[in-house]
């Protein structure tokens, strides 16, 4: 209901903008979203580690609903690589960035728009009173806002998305109170899923490794009943 004040009401036709990619279009997120926001950017917390449980939650989420919705329907699975079930996490050193992805349901344009920036849930505001109180951010994901909680250790993230029913869509955003939209024409089709880009702040760069990944995956794949694959793309 909190898009009907903020969402669709503050967009502002792109194309004009230096910060995002041209002809994309750009969106204020919703103002407790950016509250949030502010709060996860300055956070002092030092378990920074829970981004990549929240993330992986997420994709393991989006193939259960692909996987839910073959069931009925067995063509939204597609075939070849689109049917594998899984999630492949990568590292590039070069460009301090890791990379998810998965191969769930996807989200299309509006599902970009509304699900990361312009509509609160219930939660945002009741998890921004728990910090003030000076709660653990490791709770984050009870909120419903865990994937916020990627600003823990990026200071630019890229969602690129395929779902069946859109095109392949990019959504950007460096916190800065605003995000941006557009058709993806530059990556690689995703066939379907999600690719998360998230480029690490400098104070996280202990993440830009392999071991600590390594590290990582398993101990938050424990409870995923997805395979998960770890690659570095460049050394
Ligand atoms: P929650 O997972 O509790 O709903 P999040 O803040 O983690 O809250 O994610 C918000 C929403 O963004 C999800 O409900 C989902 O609609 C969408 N989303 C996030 N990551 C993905 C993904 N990898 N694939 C598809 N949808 C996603
Ligand atoms: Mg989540």
């Amino acid at each position: 209901a909190a898009a009907s004040d903020t969402g669709g009401g503050s967009s502002i036709s792109g194309g004009d903008s230096k910060e995002f990619r041209s002809g994309s279009q750009k969106f204020t997120f919703q103002a407790e979203v950016n509250r949030l926001m502010d709060i996860i950017i300055n956070s002092l917390y030092s378990n920074k580690d829970i981004f990549l449980r929240e993330l992986i939650s997420n994709a393991s989420d989006a193939l259960d609903k692909i996987r839910f919705l073959a069931l009925t329907d067995a063509s939204a699975l597609g075939d070849g690589d689109d049917a594998e079930l899984e999630i492949r996490i990568s590292l590039d050193k070069e460009k301090n960035m890791i990379s998810l992805r998965d191969r769930g349901v996807g989200m299309t344009k509006e599902h970009l728009v509304q699900h990361l920036g312009t509509i609160a849930k219930s939660g945002t505001s009741a998890f921004i009173e728990q910090m003030q109180k000076g709660g653990d951010v490791n709770l984050i994901g009870q909120f419903g806002v865990g994937f916020y909680s990627v600003y823990l250790v990026a200071d630019f993230v890229e969602v690129i998305s395929k779902h069946n029913d859109d095109k392949q869509h990019i959504w950007e955003s460096k916190a800065d109170g605003s995000f941006a939209v557009s058709e993806d024409t530059e990556n690689e089709p995703l066939g379907r899923g999600t690719q998360i880009n998230i480029y690490l702040k400098d104070d996280a760069a202990e993440y830009a490794d392999q071991d600590k990944l390594k590290e990582l995956v398993t101990k938050y794949s424990e409870f995923i009943n997805f395979p998960i694959f770890l690659n570095t793309t460049s050394e």
